[in-house]
């Protein structure tokens, strides 16, 4: 159970300046240059992280290079690293609540959220990956008698992972996890506002056996370190989690240098589809309201795009209404908070400006809009819905990634499917049926990595995450994911 003394004493600790983690070491940004750390419930200034220069990151990816190289890592027995990883995961897990307050004095997420959903979901993660990294092994292909042919599987070398605010630990540890597990040297480059945590659980790594330089983390500016890691010519697969703009980027930097493989997980703008026979909309509601305003609805997979029956629109607008009464923004660090704060001012502002300009675009405000606890100097804001919202405003088309709900209604099947699939995004969707053959239609038919029916969201480690069109390539989670931290070498041999 969690319980708020333990919180409260951990909400003031001091945080010293923050280094890069490279080669085992803490290593200062090599111009010495530093960015401070703005909290998101205050404004206030929490501590300093190491602004990165190009030179630091090529250290981190020549000292992850070497780590491979000389199979400190790779070359161990794989019940050897299987140890390691599972002495990490226990230690995340007697950290957690540290871990956890660390995150939210950082991005703000509300702290019942951030526990479960980051330290929490970082622990099973890297258990999943520890337990099946001896599981996942070559074939011998069925040939020729006069040859032999196997296909086996190799780590692919050094991985970059460029990882976003809004769940640095569970998202972390969906590149670390498996990418370690299959025997990787990796460089993490976190968001500039929510650096902390991930360099802790990274330190936590180095106590539980991680060799130095076969995990580094260099912190600092997307636009500098992060685009010398997609530039770079020793880093051999990038992973991405994060915006469309900077996806495409690393797609470009990849193909001005060394053709690295690149796997962009770009967020969405998901449909949430309720017919009239939704088997119960009172939980269909709920859902809804929790899709969108959980974590202020800084969630890739968020239902940001509320597809409403006619002959329910009204009625079930209100019922959402009703239910997101129970997202109030408060205290992160309390844990009767329901919604915490928004990342950043510059997040803050443009939610902000989606709002203003939504009307103008045809939609009605229902509830919500504007900021709140204003006296905190923190970033809060109002749950937020919106109506009548037409299928091409901005609010209906555009990553909002924030509080912000557009409801549109729909007449049928086919005009659910046109809606749904009218979008540039394919992440997540939902549908509430209870029609057996529509929800298996609606499944045909939605352009998504995910599809839930009569439920919205919950999805574990079991199961991949993965968009399609501009939401992404390649999947997180699962079996799935080790296929973009390995390699297939096949061996022909004559007989
Ligand atoms: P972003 O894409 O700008 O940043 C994500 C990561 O990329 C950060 O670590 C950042 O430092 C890095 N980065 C930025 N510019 C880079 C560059 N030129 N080269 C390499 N790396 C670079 O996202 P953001 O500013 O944090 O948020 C902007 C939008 O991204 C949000 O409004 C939301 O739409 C989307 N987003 C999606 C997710 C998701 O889970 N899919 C998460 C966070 C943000």
């Amino acid at each position: 159970m969690l319980d708020q003394s333990a919180i409260d004493q951990l909400r003031a600790a001091p945080i010293g300046p923050q280094s890069h983690l490279i080669g085992g070491a803490a290593v200062a940004a090599g111009d010495g240059g530093t960015l401070d750390v703005i909290s998101p419930l205050d404004g206030g200034v929490l501590t300093t992280i190491a602004r990165g220069t190009e030179a630091d990151m090529a250290a981190a990816i020549a000292s992850a290079r070497a780590a491979f190289d000389d199979g400190r890592w790779s070359g161990l027995a794989p019940a050897a690293r299987k140890k390691i990883l599972f002495k990490w995961a226990d230690l995340i897990e007697a950290n957690a609540l540290e871990l956890a307050v660390l995150g939210v004095r950082d991005n703000g997420t509300e702290i019942g959220t951030a526990y479960f959903a980051e330290p929490g979901s970082a622990v099973g993660t890297i258990r999943y990956y520890a337990e099946a990294l001896d599981k996942v092994y070559g074939e011998i292909a069925v040939t020729d008698p006069s040859v032999l042919a196997m296909v086996q599987r190799e780590p692919v070398g050094v991985v970059g992972a460029i990882i976003p605010w809004n769940f640095p630990l569970m998202i972390g540890a969906w590149k670390l996890g498996p990418a370690l597990a299959a025997g990787n040297c990796v460089v993490v480059k976190p968001a500039e506002t929510a650096s902390l945590s991930l360099l802790r659980m990274a330190e936590l790594a180095l106590e539980a056996g991680v060799p130095p330089g076969v995990l580094n983390v260099v912190t600092g500016e997307g636009p500098v370190v992060g685009k010398a890691m997609g530039l770079s010519m020793d880093v051999d697969v990038l992973v991405f989690t994060g915006s469309g703009g900077v996806g495409r980027q690393l797609m470009e930097y990849s193909a001005r240098s060394n053709l690295k493989r690149v796997y962009l997980e770009l967020g969405g703008k998901s449909p949430h589809i309720i017919f009239s026979d939704a088997p119960d909309l009172e939980q269909a509601a709920k859902a809804a309201a929790g899709s969108i305003f959980r974590n202020a609805g800084q969630v890739c997979v968020a239902g940001s795009r509320l597809l409403v029956q006619s002959d329910i629109h009204d009625d079930f607008v209100a019922l959402v209404a009703e239910q997101a009464e129970a997202f109030k923004a408060g205290d992160p660090l309390q844990l009767s908070t329901s919604m915490g704060a928004v990342n950043s001012e510059r997040q803050l502002k443009q939610n902000l400006a989606f709002v203003a300009d939504a009307p103008g675009q045809g939609a009605r405000l229902i509830k919500g809009g504007g900021q709140v606890r204003r006296e905190t100097g923190g970033y809060f804001m109002e749950p937020t819905i919106f109506a009548d919202v037409r299928p091409d405003a901005d609010i209906a088309q555009k990553e909002v990634f924030g509080p912000v709900l557009a409801i549109t209604p729909f007449a049928d099947e086919a005009e659910a499917i046109a809606l749904a699939n009218d979008t540039v995004y394919g992440l997540a969707s939902g549908v509430w049926t209870a029609d057996l053959g529509r929800a298996h239609r609606m499944v045909r038919a939605i352009r998504a990595g995910v599809v839930h029916v009569n439920t919205y969201g919950g999805a574990d480690g079991t199961v991949p995450l993965g968009g399609v069109r501009q939401s992404g390539n390649g999947h997180d989670k699962s079996m799935h994911a080790f296929d973009k931290y390995m390699d297939l070498k096949t061996v022909w041999m004559r007989l």
